[in-house]
């Protein structure tokens, strides 16, 4: 059904039953007007006119404890439309109404906050939760997580974490998990100002949010690498690998260079093998097809040959390819050439990286999804086109 259509028949029911209660009340003289109203609401909604329909519900539903619920469902209802000047008018409509009871108040501001959220007025949500956080209700806990929720939209990670972290983490996994990433977030900051002591104090609290966020390993192996701890490095990003096994392409490249320092070539062949079985991506085959051609081309091409039959991907054709140009005839270079400038092409048409909560894909690895907002959701494409 139409959204605006239940809309406006949620306002129709609502006032209906509205009027039914005045009647039995034996008040039916007074409301003459109110009754002509519904009637041509109910007209204009015969003849398909919503819009007009609407306005004319609302004008006739009187805002009173009994209706608060009609008035609550129609401003939801058009805030998921994406109406959200008209959710505002209704919210601040019911606001502005007498006899609500304090409960009632509360969540007709926890509701307008929410507008508020959406169109962009961070300040004046922010004001409204505050009051609503602030005092005893049942809505606190709601209050608390759109106020994290404000803080995080402004980027202001201190007081996302002040408030969020006042609150029961217990009672949201969801809200554990976005406090361990405003946590990483600052200790990036302090990596980035090489404050190396502030960094680990809040990759330690990020730790006690969430104790297995892989971002926190991987900071926590980015802040070794730095101070030289190459084996603690190597520790941190192979915790990384059993955190999250889908994140295992992140950690090649560091890891390799841990095991370079560490003089330990054999480590590092013998941890291919075991994350190749336990994982496989594109990416380890490559790098275990790198080693393999540090002593033998030919052998290197004739083990991508054999794992691409059994797990075919562009960009380990696109090495394979690579490898056949070096002792290929002039002619044959040429059509080599030719073919990887196609899968190349297609290679690199192709996004990288998907959020498993809403599918927004992109070239980028994103601790947070800029289209859903979502932490931790996005990970490495796997198959054919990607890894
Ligand atoms: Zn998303």
């Amino acid at each position: 059904m139409d959204v605006s259509l239940l809309v406006v028949l949620i306002a129709a029911l609502g006032i209906g039953w509205w009027l039914g209660q005045r009647e039995s009340k034996q008040q039916r003289n007074s409301h003459f007007g109110l009754q002509a109203d519904y009637y041509r609401g109910l007209n204009y909604l015969l003849n398909q006119q919503t819009d007009e329909a609407l306005e004319l519900f609302i004008h006739a539903l009187e805002v009173n404890p009994q209706t608060v619920d009609t008035h609550l469902a129609l401003g939801s209802l058009f805030r998921r439309r994406g109406e959200v000047d008209k959710a505002i008018q209704i919210h601040q409509n019911l606001l502005s109404g007498k006899g609500l009871d304090q409960e009632q108040v509360m969540l007709a501001e926890l509701e307008l906050a929410h507008d508020f959220i959406k169109a962009g007025l961070l300040d004046r949500a922010e004001e409204l939760l505050l009051d609503v956080a602030q005092q005893p209700n049942q809505q606190k806990a709601k209050a608390t997580e759109l106020l994290v929720d404000v803080y995080q939209r402004e980027q202001d990670w201190h007081k996302a974490l002040k408030v969020g972290g006042a609150a029961n983490v217990s009672a949201s996994v969801d809200l554990a998990q976005r406090l361990s990433h405003f946590c990483c977030e600052l200790a990036e900051q302090a990596l980035q100002n090489s404050e190396e002591k502030e960094c680990l104090s809040y990759l330690k609290r990020a730790k006690r949010h969430n104790v297995d966020n892989p971002r926190v390993s991987l900071l926590r192996a980015q802040l070794s690498m730095k101070q030289n701890h190459f084996f603690d490095a190597k520790k941190h990003l192979q915790t990384m690998a059993q955190q999250d096994l889908q994140l295992v392409p992140e950690i090649i490249e560091p890891l390799h260079l841990c095991y370079l320092k560490l003089d330990d070539a054999k480590g590092w062949q013998d941890w291919l093998n075991l994350a190749m079985s336990q994982h496989p991506s594109t990416s380890l085959l490559l790098a275990q097809a790198q080693e393999i051609s540090q002593k033998d081309d030919s052998a290197a091409a004739a083990y991508m040959t054999e794992k691409l039959r059994q797990r075919p991907s562009l960009k380990g054709f696109n090495y394979l390819i690579d490898l056949h140009m070096q002792w290929a005839s002039a002619n044959a270079k040429d059509s080599l050439q030719v073919l990887k400038g196609l899968t190349v092409a297609l290679q690199t048409s192709k996004p990288q990286y998907r959020c498993r909560q809403c599918g927004f894909a992109g070239n980028s690895m994103h601790w947070q999804c800029p289209s859903c907002h979502q932490w931790g959701s996005t990970k490495p494409i796997y198959g054919l086109e990607g890894e």
